[in-house]
């Protein structure tokens, strides 16, 4: 016999601890499935200071307790990878690595996962120098130098982390403008941690064997070659949908966002998608709440319709 439930709400994030909240003060039964811990990309941001009701507060602690609001009215939460969703009409087939349920609707926030560079050391070194994360990695360099690949909010916020623990970051931006907001170009330019390197290419991270030592560089106007030494090389150029596992619902874009009206209802009847995993503008703690909301609410009229 299967569980069977009124919403399962796949992944964990801002927008599905939500949308999961929302659900289940509405008594609809609820489970969150993540493959990790709860709080998606928040667990990988040092200082999160445009949610309202927090000046300043770091993203582990903000999923904590939006963990304990989304539980407080009976949400269930279960770890497993979702392998697959199947639309049966009326009733949806969500199976992990771990079980299979059946539930009436499905809130899907997957989000996205960090892209990477794909040059020659970065698979060899990531773990030895090379991260995707400042917050988890960034104390192993303490006093020392890194590099920040990327120009946009996540490359200039977590340049602005590090400089605060490391002793140069110098920011490699394939461009000549930042894509970031200008409140945070205002304080890297500001940093006199943080230098910039504009016009430029990674074309290669290089090290001993055990840890990086720098980076090879090209800039793409004048071709010229540099290798930069650094002790770490944190990389932020940017996220891919994590959607592969939806394919058969066909639900999204060609570049694998997911397409939702403003109610957060994807094409298939019983299936909603929030927060960074939907083709939208502005992907923030604060819009992911907001779909989550919504996609609860709309839920809750979708399950009531088929009572
Ligand atoms: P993003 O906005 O897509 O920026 C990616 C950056 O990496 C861009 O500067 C891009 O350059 C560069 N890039 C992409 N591919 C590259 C490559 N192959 N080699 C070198 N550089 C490359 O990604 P993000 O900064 O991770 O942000 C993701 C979303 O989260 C955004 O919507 C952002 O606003 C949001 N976010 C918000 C906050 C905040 O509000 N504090 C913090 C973090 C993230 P180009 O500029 O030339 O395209």
């Amino acid at each position: 016999m299967m569980e069977k439930y009124d919403v399962i709400v796949i992944g964990a994030g801002p927008g599905g601890m939500t949308a999961a909240l929302y659900a289940s003060r509405a008594n609809l039964s609820v489970l969150m499935i993540d493959r990790g811990i709860y709080g998606g990309q928040m667990n990988n941001t040092a200082e999160i200071e445009n949610y309202p009701g927090f000046k300043s507060i770091l993203g582990p602690d903000l999923a904590k307790k939006m963990y304990e609001s989304s539980t407080n009215f009976g949400a269930k939460y279960a770890y497993g990878t979702v392998e697959s969703v199947e639309d049966k009409g009326n009733t949806k087939i969500v199976k992990t690595d771990q079980d299979s349920y059946e539930t009436s609707s499905v809130i899907i926030g997957t989000g996205s996962q960090y892209r990477k560079l794909g040059v020659p050391g970065e698979e060899e070194y990531s773990g030895k120098g090379v991260s995707y994360c400042a917050v988890c990695d960034g104390a192993f360099f303490k006093n020392r130098e890194v590099v920040v690949v990327g120009g946009g909010d996540s490359a200039i916020s977590e340049a602005l982390y590090l400089a605060g623990i490391v002793a140069k970051v110098t920011v490699i931006h394939r461009r000549d403008q930042l894509r970031a907001q200008k409140v945070l170009q205002d304080r890297a330019f500001a940093n006199d941690k943080i230098d910039f390197v504009w016009n430029t290419n990674v074309t290669e991270i290089m090290g001993d064997n055990m840890k990086v030592t720098g980076v090879k560089t090209v800039n793409n106007e004048t071709n010229e070659e540099k290798t930069i030494d650094a002790n770490g090389v944190f990389v932020y150029v940017g996220n891919n949908p994590v959607t592969d596992v939806f394919s058969n619902l066909n639900i999204t874009d060609e570049k694998g966002w997911i397409k939702t009206n403003d109610r957060m209802e994807t094409s298939v009847k019983g299936i909603f998608a929030i927060g960074d995993v939907r083709v939208k503008e502005l992907r923030q703690v604060s819009t992911a709440v907001g779909d989550g909301g919504i996609a609860g609410q709309n839920a809750f009229e979708y399950v009531s319709s088929l009572k």
